[in-house]
């Protein structure tokens, strides 16, 4: 299968060129050129299978023309090593538990796979080693790290500001060891990527090793996302609840709705989605006016959502051709204020028992204010409320126990270069690798 970039100026990549690139050379986002429609027949067969051998099928109609089948489910079941299971919350809302990965958070999931796939044709090609530069402002350098952990013919370096991620973010990407290095910079988040960014484009760099990047818009990365949303349905369905499905997506890059987007194109019968944010409300806006209009994030309690130019923008007007009304017809929007995700975590949690972390808590409430009729919702409990300690109890007032995936990685060492924020250190750092 071929890949097409949406701003059209790019030519067409093979699979293996768009996950090593990532970003088309016109700077548009790779598209699969066809999106395979799965039988009616499959859809109410899931509820009889499992997680693992639903993503086979769904795998296989995106990369199925590329990767064998053997492989590609051996790749499938080691992404997979871990369950979303649905949990009641009220007798119309279910959560959808994305954080029993190694991260506690959805990322797992698409990191796991990219990885699994770039080592395949490393394998294949007998190509040289590749090195993967990561900027993480927190969440996304511990998704990739531990996606990459041990794969061979890999090598991770995670660029993250010093001082500037939560101890329990740092614990998850700075204590692995293996293939993992951890590069402490003496700047900012923007500084980090401003490193990477200069990285890819020098010269001498390029020809001393192979850079690639693990960035969320990545192919590879997006499109197995859209795993779990078959699998949600197929256990709403064993419920005999999944007559009018509605999905609510927490979204700040938009990648994780647009892999929803896409799980329906090839058939899966939800009926509407839900775009849940927090005060960055571009995409609202968007559906308010026709118009969108970017602009600088601001910082709130969800803050995996602070994004002001959400990048998946793009494959969501490629998939409807630009049609206003079409999006609109299929996602709603909803924008919550921090006081409100607050509200909501503190009144679900006295009401229900369950523990929704920030981002989750907006992807709740607009269901909650949402459903009509016979409508059942699902929303997408991206990351566990533990990896928002401190925000979480303040808010309702109790502690909240530590999952003991991630009080082990509190219990490693810390080990990491530290790096000055100026490009030539960091150069001079890669060329002796
Ligand atoms: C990354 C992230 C999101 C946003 O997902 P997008 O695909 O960027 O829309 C939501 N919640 C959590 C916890 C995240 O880490």
């Amino acid at each position: 299968m071929k890949y097409y970039s949406t701003n059209g100026q790019a030519p067409a990549a093979s699979l293996r060129e768009a996950v090593v690139k990532g970003l088309a050379g016109d700077k548009g986002l790779y598209m699969p050129e066809r999106i395979g429609r799965l039988p009616e027949s499959f859809i109410r067969e899931m509820k009889n299978l499992s997680f693992r051998e639903i993503a086979c099928r769904v795998a296989d109609a995106f990369f199925g023309d590329d990767v064998e089948a053997d492989t590609l489910k051996e790749i499938v079941y080691d992404t997979l090593a871990f369950d979303t299971p649905l949990v009641e919350v009220t007798g119309r809302i279910y959560s959808l538990e994305l954080f029993h990965g190694p991260t506690l958070a959805f990322k797992d999931v698409g990191a796991r796979f990219m990885a699994r796939l770039l080592a395949y044709f490393i394998r294949k090609e007998g190509q040289a080693d590749v090195n993967v530069l990561v900027a993480t402002s927190g969440d996304t350098g511990s998704a990739v790290a531990n996606g990459f952990l041990g794969v061979p013919g890999i090598h991770v370096y995670v660029l993250y500001p010093k001082g500037k991620v939560s101890r329990i973010q740092e614990a998850q990407f700075t204590t692995l060891g293996q293939n993992i290095t951890a590069l402490e910079i003496d700047g900012t988040f923007d500084d980090c990527q401003a490193l990477v960014k200069s990285a890819f484009m020098d010269r001498e760099l390029n020809a001393h090793m192979n850079l690639t990047s693990a960035n969320s818009i990545n192919v590879a990365r997006f499109l197995p996302q859209s795993f779990y949303y078959f699998y949600a349905y197929a256990q709403l369905d064993r419920l005999g609840l999944a007559g009018e499905t509605v999905f609510s997506v927490p979204s700040g890059n938009f990648g994780n709705i647009t892999a929803g987007l896409f799980a329906r194109a090839m058939g899966l019968p939800v009926k509407r989605f839900v775009a849940a944010n927090n005060r960055n409300r571009l995409f609202l806006d968007y559906l308010e006016t026709a118009r969108y209009s970017p602009r600088p994030s601001v910082a709130t309690i969800a803050n995996a959502m602070d994004v002001g130019d959400p990048s998946n923008f793009a494959r969501i007007l490629d998939l409807y051709e630009g049609s206003h009304p079409a999006i609109a017809d299929t996602v709603s929007g909803y924008s919550y204020d921090d006081e409100e995700i607050g509200e909501t975590i503190n009144r679900v949690y006295k009401e229900t028992g369950y523990l929704l972390d920030p981002h989750g808590a907006c992807g709740y409430r607009a269901l909650e204010t949402s459903l009509a009729g016979k409508e059942t919702g699902i929303f997408l409990e991206t990351a566990h409320p533990a990896k928002f300690l401190e925000t979480v109890q303040n808010i309702t007032g109790e502690e909240v126990e530590i999952p003991v995936k991630l009080q082990q990685f509190m219990l490693g060492t810390k080990q990491s270069v530290e790096l000055p924020k100026g490009f030539e250190a960091f150069k001079a750092y890669l060329l002796e690798k």
